[in-house]
């Protein structure tokens, strides 16, 4: 790594990727694009960061300044260029640089950033290689696992380093340590499964939120992470609210000490007294759940005369509607235990 990552002072949310459209030796660096970049009659190079054929990371744009990268896209970003135009020309040395480097910012945000690649803003194909596998994003452009650090890929281009990485999934369990643990905990937590703290140590909280992942998606509910919960980081949503709350409980109450609680995580007999529990929670916090909807869009509404009777109505009908599915999937849930799908 060329270059240590430092997070500036603006707010930013979301890393752009990007392709230089040349692989001419003579423009591999920072410097070229600086000058193209001042023929389109900019301030000089829109991109933060490049990346060069051999995997030397390049300052350009200063940090504390948007870039001039992803037209009507760029506030709020950070754009990083490699080096190259066809695909199969992308250097192993450039993204494993552009992997480190992306964790790095990832870490830097306690993972509250999300990657794309510049297409997704714009007709263009840029970066033009398949920055989503490379990365392993997630449909929402969260980093999930990568297991890169772990395995020595030959040199060969992207298509051979992303078969490499595709195949290879470390299993991860209770008392694991370290980086991919640390990016499953980040993982988890960013599409709002509660590990604690992100330490890097597969512990019992850890291993509650990924029962809890594993149940909202239809997997084997063992607390083990292996090839199908790998896959299934890839494309998961963040859990809905209601979920997060009801399981929030369960967990909460496993952490407490409650045996009831602590079994039912561990998919014993009594997920139905645990459940009852749940969506004892969910009901109560229904008329809060109103009274704070209805704070939040009548400041919304008041230019357009406040609310009136049928859009308090309407309402009314949302939160139910959302009460009765939250009620329905802690039965379901339940009944799951009860027949032994879960256990
Ligand atoms: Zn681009």
């Amino acid at each position: 790594m060329s270059v240590k990552f430092i997070k500036p002072r603006r707010k930013v949310t979301r890393v752009f990727i990007h392709c230089s459209a040349s692989d001419n030796a003579k423009h591999d660096n920072a410097a070229t694009m600086d000058a193209w970049h001042k023929q389109r009659g900019w301030s000089g190079i829109g991109y933060h960061f490049f990346i060069r054929k051999n995997g030397q990371i390049e300052r350009g744009r200063d940090i504390n300044k948007t870039p001039a990268a992803q037209g009507g896209n760029n506030r709020a970003t950070i754009a990083i260029c490699l080096h190259g135009l066809l695909k199969s020309k992308f250097t192993k040395k450039q993204l494993d640089a552009l992997i480190s480097f992306c964790h790095q910012i990832n870490d830097a945000y306690a993972s509250q950033i999300s990657f794309h690649g510049h297409c997704e803003v714009s007709a263009k194909t840029c970066p033009v290689f398949d920055y989503k596998k490379v990365l392993g994003l997630s449909a929402s452009g969260i980093l999930t696992f990568t297991v890169h650090d772990l395995l020595t890929v030959q040199e060969g281009g992207v298509d051979t380093y992303v078969e490499v990485h595709e195949t290879a999934a470390t299993t991860l369990r209770h008392g694991d340590k370290g980086f991919l643990v640390k990016n499953l905990q980040q993982q988890l937590t960013r599409l709002g499964y509660h590990v604690g703290k992100v330490d890097g140590h597969f512990g019992k909280r850890t291993r509650a939120a990924v029962l809890a992942f594993q149940a909202d998606n239809h997997l084997i509910t063992d607390g083990v992470v292996g090839s199908a919960t790998h896959e299934a980081f890839t494309d998961a949503e963040p859990r809905h609210i209601g979920d997060e709350r009801k399981v929030a409980t369960v967990v909460s109450l496993a952490d407490g000490g409650s045996r009831i609680a602590d079994a039912s995580l561990k998919g014993g007999g009594t997920g139905l007294a645990v459940s009852s529990l749940g969506i004892m929670s969910v009901a109560g916090q229904f008329s809060k759940d109103f009274q704070s909807l209805k704070g939040q869009i009548e400041p919304i509404a008041e230019p357009f005369g406040g609310l009136t009777t049928i859009m308090l109505v309407g309402l009314l009908g949302i939160v139910a509607f959302m009460t009765w599915q939250f009620i329905r999937a802690g039965k379901a849930r339940a009944n799951d235990h009860n027949t032994g799908k879960t256990s």
